[in-house]
């Protein structure tokens, strides 16, 4: 057996079943993003299922830009995001989360609402809603998938604040099995089994390890694995971008008091300066001011 070091996802196809899977493991990335932040433990926790899932769910993007997972809740974290882009690249918050110290996911997103988005750096932005079920994200991402596609997809997360893990089921067109008795039957076969997985075997076993516990008698196929890693889009025309959708005269203000305007990115926390002559091309900031 060997243990999964990498920060990593694989997908894989049931040969005798149109069923396509996919699982994901995350260490360095999940705890580079956690040594930013000082998050409790369970915060920390949900946060890295969030991670897996965005991976997840991003690696079956068919052009180029991002999938986010967003949620916001009344309880003591009211913002949690993750985004993963086609590339693999993560990134993750949680917003407002300083005082949160619950374990439960019940009360750290009570009456919580999970938005799903998909971004893509060309077309149209589309996003779907579901609540937060039990304030499980794994259940809450099934429940969006039972409503908006006629394809089952289920979903398997696991985070302890050291490694994040997750599987992924999903049911392809009519192929290999063309009757919907049968076909019904191979998807039930695939998820009874795959809800039998541990925790810790989503942590710590590579996919080969984990594929052949779940699923020893089951002829599959499995790809090579995509490398996953923290990365931030942030930019300083971004930030510029950003400050350009702000009042003008708090800008002014700011100039005033401070001589520069400071932004920090809230998923990396790369500062950026900007000083009145960096902000000429915003609209309203008086280039012609001088510094008190
Ligand atoms: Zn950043």
């Amino acid at each position: 057996m060997s243990r999964s070091q990498a920060d990593e996802s694989q997908r894989f196809l049931f040969e005798e079943a149109d069923i396509r899977g996919e699982s994901v493991r995350l260490g360095a990335a999940y705890r580079e993003i956690l040594a930013l932040h000082q998050y409790a433990p369970g915060v920390s926790r949900l946060l890295g299922e969030f991670l897996a899932a965005s991976v997840l769910l991003a690696n079956n993007l068919k052009f180029e830009g991002r999938l986010i997972l967003q949620a916001r809740s009344a309880g003591q974290v009211p913002l949690l995001m993750a985004e993963c882009d086609h590339t693999l690249g993560v990134r993750g918050i949680a917003r407002g989360a300083q005082e949160a110290t619950a374990d439960d996911n019940i009360q750290l997103l009570a009456d919580g609402q999970l938005a799903i988005t998909i971004d893509p750096e060309q077309g149209q932005r589309y996003q779907g809603i579901v609540p937060l079920e039990g304030a499980s994200l794994a259940a809450s991402i099934d429940a969006y998938f039972e409503q908006s596609e006629q394809l089952g997809t289920r979903l398997w997360l696991a985070a302890d604040g050291d490694r994040a893990g997750g599987l992924l089921l999903q049911q392809l067109p009519a192929q290999v099995e063309k009757t919907a008795g049968s076909r019904a039957q191979q998807w039930q076969h695939a998820c009874t089994l795959a809800a039998t997985v541990a925790e810790d075997e989503l942590l710590a076993l590579d996919t080969r390890d984990l594929l052949g516990r779940l699923y020893h008698e089951d002829p599959l196929r499995l790809f090579e694995p995509s490398p996953v890693r923290f990365a931030c889009t942030c930019s300083r025309e971004r930030t510029l971008g950003a400050l350009a959708t702000l009042n003008p005269a708090e800008i002014e203000d700011i100039l005033g008091e401070m001589g520069a305007v400071t932004m920090d990115c809230e998923f990396c926390q790369a500062r950026y300066v900007f000083g009145r002559e960096d902000l000429a091309e915003l609209p309203g900031i008086d280039q012609s001011k001088t510094l008190h």
